[in-house]
């Protein structure tokens, strides 16, 4: 059985049974990837439910060392997250609402512990937003189930998806596996179900008894770090600098991204140098943000209240991009086996990759010789961010230059970027190894050279990030040793391509050929 239809049906089952629960002395909310508190759909309905019946609201926040290891989570984004904790804690605090915080080491004692804990307070209602990778599916099954025995009412909401998985399907009744279809429909049911962009409102203060009965949750401290997810204090102070946190500076990039930039996306989405992007992906991933929030705001700036699929307007075609997060979160609940690092189409299950270590470290080390894919790793290096063209180029230059597996690539991503995100990353990595849901086609195998001259023509991203080619003039910065620049690049210690373009192309459609010929 899918996880999702798992969950689905726990909540159904027990539904009754959870109706039927009267009000304890407490709601809790448990915070999750939802590291806000506007516009939070279960944060919201929890402290209404509170509120309605005079009673408080608690938060907890269960940091699972055991999940970060599930999903090769980068210490950058633990970071990220415990940082942004941080803040709900502090605005939390302002309304009286105390964040309670543990480490649990084994994740199958969390149903247990929360029971525990909700026994504890007298509190008889949870709520919590869902996650939609396949354990964290199955878990939330299980406490919802263990829950009602216990007469807990556990509700899981959708508040990180738009639309809700499962609403957008064929004549069928199945998944659809073609975003552009996908899409139309998508925007149809927002037309259809205005709701769906609705904001959720703040919780208000707690009452003032809050504060003294629950006394003991206001100072809690923040988690620690696992050990296996420390930052040294270099990357402590250069991360902080790139990527301050909290939802106030969420909202401030999304309305600046809107006012100055979204315009002009639908035409320079594509160029890696510069600010063209709106780059919130680590606050969408977080929950610093809620995509809701963004194609409402979008919208709200071009006085519409319904996307639509015209690719010639910045905003549809940003609010189309934040889309193809609920793509692939649609598409990990009806094909659950991706996680299983299986492709989505089972017939590349064959191709014959490479495992060469050496090819495999001058790629993660940016010194490959193709300077658009050198300054692309190098990029992740420093930021833990970057660019989609350039994603789609490493990625596709890893599987299909250096016929390295690709999963050796996405879980590179994952350990290294601050937004890594299961469903994203792998939608991301199967497009560009043909073998994903709406891929690129095998045959199709971008030529790291036109792609430099046509998204970096100046040069400006490869200069800013491959400082031995800094010197390098014109044209020549986008393959130096063939066009004249040898002298300075091998000064510098540039190296030269470690593959042949075309004879690695020749080698990836044959292997491809026969590895699907094979199945
Ligand atoms: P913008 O262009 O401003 O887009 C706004 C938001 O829309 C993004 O923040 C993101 O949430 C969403 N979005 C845009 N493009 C995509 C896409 N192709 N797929 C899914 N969502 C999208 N995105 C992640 O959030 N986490 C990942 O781990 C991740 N891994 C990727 C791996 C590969 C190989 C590829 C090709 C793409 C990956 N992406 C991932 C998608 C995309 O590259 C990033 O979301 C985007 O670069 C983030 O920058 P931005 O916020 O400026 O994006």
């Amino acid at each position: 059985e899918k996880p999702f239809t798992t969950l689905k049906k726990a909540l159904a089952e027990t539904k009754q049974q959870r109706d039927a629960i009267e009000v304890g002395d407490a709601v809790v909310h448990w915070f999750r990837m939802d590291m806000r508190l506007g516009d939070n759909k279960a944060l919201s309905i929890a402290a209404e439910k509170a509120k309605s019946k005079g009673m408080p609201l608690i938060c907890i926040y269960i940091l699972s060392p055991q999940d970060f290891r599930a999903h090769f989570t980068a210490p950058v984004r633990v970071d990220f997250l415990l940082r942004n904790l941080e803040v709900v804690q502090r605005d939390l605090a302002k309304l009286d609402i105390p964040l309670y915080m543990e480490t649990i080491e084994k994740r199958k004692r969390i149903p247990a512990r929360l029971i525990d804990l909700c026994k504890e307070w007298g509190a008889k209602h949870v709520y919590a937003n869902m996650e939609y990778e396949v354990d964290e599916l199955r878990r939330d099954a299980t406490i919802v189930r263990e829950c009602a025995a216990a007469g807990i009412a556990f509700d899981v909401l959708h508040d990180g998806c738009i639309v809700e998985p499962g609403m957008l399907t064929t004549n069928a009744g199945g998944q659809i596996s073609v975003y552009s279809p996908w899409y139309r429909k998508w925007c149809k049911y927002i037309a259809d179900h205005p709701d769906t962009l609705k904001e959720y409102l703040r919780p208000e203060q707690n009452p003032p008894e809050a504060r003294q009965k629950y006394k003991a949750l206001f100072d809690v401290p923040i988690p620690p770090v696992p050990e296996d997810r420390q930052l040294t204090d270099e990357e402590k102070e250069r991360f902080h600098g790139l990527w301050p946190v909290g939802e106030d500076e969420a909202m401030a990039r999304l309305n600046k991204f809107i006012k100055e930039r979204i315009k002009v996306y639908h035409t320079n989405r594509n160029l890696p140098a510069g600010n063209h992007t709106s780059a919130i992906s680590p606050h969408l991933t977080a929950g610093t943000l809620a995509a809701r929030t963004c194609v409402r705001e979008s919208l709200k700036a071009i006085n519409k209240t319904v996307p639509t699929d015209d690719r010639e307007n910045g905003s549809m075609k940003w609010i189309g991009e934040v889309a193809w997060r609920d793509f692939y979160r649609h598409v990990l609940c009806a094909w659950p086996y991706i996680c299983m690092n299986v492709p989505f189409k089972p017939e590349y299950n064959n191709i014959e990759w490479e495992y060469n270590e050496e090819q495999f470290t001058a790629w993660k080390e940016g010194k490959t010789g193709y300077p658009i894919i050198d300054a692309a790793m190098r990029q992740v290096k420093h930021m833990a961010y970057m660019h989609n063209r350039v994603r789609m180029n490493t990625a596709s230059f890893l599987a299909k230059h250096l016929m390295i597996d690709w999963r050796m690539g996405e879980r590179y991503f994952m350990e290294n970027l601050i937004d890594g995100d299961f469903a994203s990353n792998n939608g991301g990595w199967g497009f560009c190894a043909s073998c994903g849901v709406d891929p690129q086609p095998y045959f199709r195998i971008f030529n790291p050279l036109l792609q430099s001259e046509k998204f970096d023509e100046s040069g400006e991203y490869i200069r800013k990030w491959v400082p031995e080619l800094k010197d390098v003039k014109g044209k020549a910065i986008h393959d130096p040793y063939s066009r004249g620049a040898g002298a300075i690049a091998s000064k510098n210690g540039y190296p030269k391509p470690i593959v042949n373009h075309k004879e690695s192309r020749e080698r990836c459609l044959a292997r491809y050929k026969a590895g699907i010929g094979r199945a």
